[in-house]
């Protein structure tokens, strides 16, 4: 399966690399959407930020959308067709914090298409990926493909300008949260409004974490 991969700065390939067989909780995804992040192009056009360098190949990119493809034996909160916004974080789920409910806060995040660790974490600008259903997050009819790979850099957005966005950690999977994506492409106008609006729960908004 295709994939862009970085192998130093000015050196950005389409290779072929596996497919992972799609395990209990996890779903085959076909990538529809992808947002190029400053720090891609970081990678791309510096080798990377600060002492943050790329060391072996990797595969970039982290904001993505896509649709299910396979769904695997204990993943039947989803099915073949959905289409999802998926969260580039992965939590170790055994720090404390993770053990406290909080992965959001985890010690020891794995986040696609970063270098920030070796062996560096590999990303989803890949034609085919494989997630868990904690990084699925259905996306609502109103919003497109597009707008779905826009979640992850919105739910950065959300916490800068408190977005007043209120969602708790169980609606998340709904698409109510998936309609927050539109707080980026839509609500650029309104982030000043949004900044002396209330506190909302934005930490639980992002559980597309
Ligand atoms: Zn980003
Ligand atoms: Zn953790």
């Amino acid at each position: 399966m295709d994939a862009l991969v970085i192998h130093a700065a000015g050196d950005l390939r389409v290779e072929d690399v596996p497919t992972p067989q799609v395990l209990a909780n996890q779903l085959r995804v076909r990538v529809r959407f992808g947002g190029i992040c400053g720090s891609d192009l970081h990678y791309y056009q510096h080798g990377g930020f600060g002492t943050v360098r790329v060391k072996e190949p990797m595969v970039l990119g982290h904001e993505v959308a896509g649709v299910v493809e396979e769904v695997g034996p204990n993943a039947s909160a989803f099915a073949v067709g959905d289409r999802i916004a998926i969260s580039p974080s992965r939590p170790c789920g055994a720090c404390r914090f993770c053990q406290m409910g909080l992965q959001n806060h985890c010690l020891d995040m794995r986040y696609y298409g970063s270098a920030m660790r070796t062996p560096h974490v590999q990303g989803a600008f890949r034609r085919e990926l494989v997630v868990e259903t904690s990084q699925a997050h259905r996306l609502a009819d109103t919003l497109s493909d597009r707008e779905g790979a826009m979640a992850e850099p919105c739910r950065w957005r959300c916490m800068l300008f408190s977005v007043p966005v209120r969602c708790s950690a169980r609606r998340c999977s709904s698409p109510a949260v998936a309609r927050s994506a539109r707080c980026w492409s839509l609500r650029r106008g309104a982030q000043a409004r949004a900044t002396s609006s209330p506190p909302t729960s934005v930490r639980s908004l992002c559980a597309v974490r």
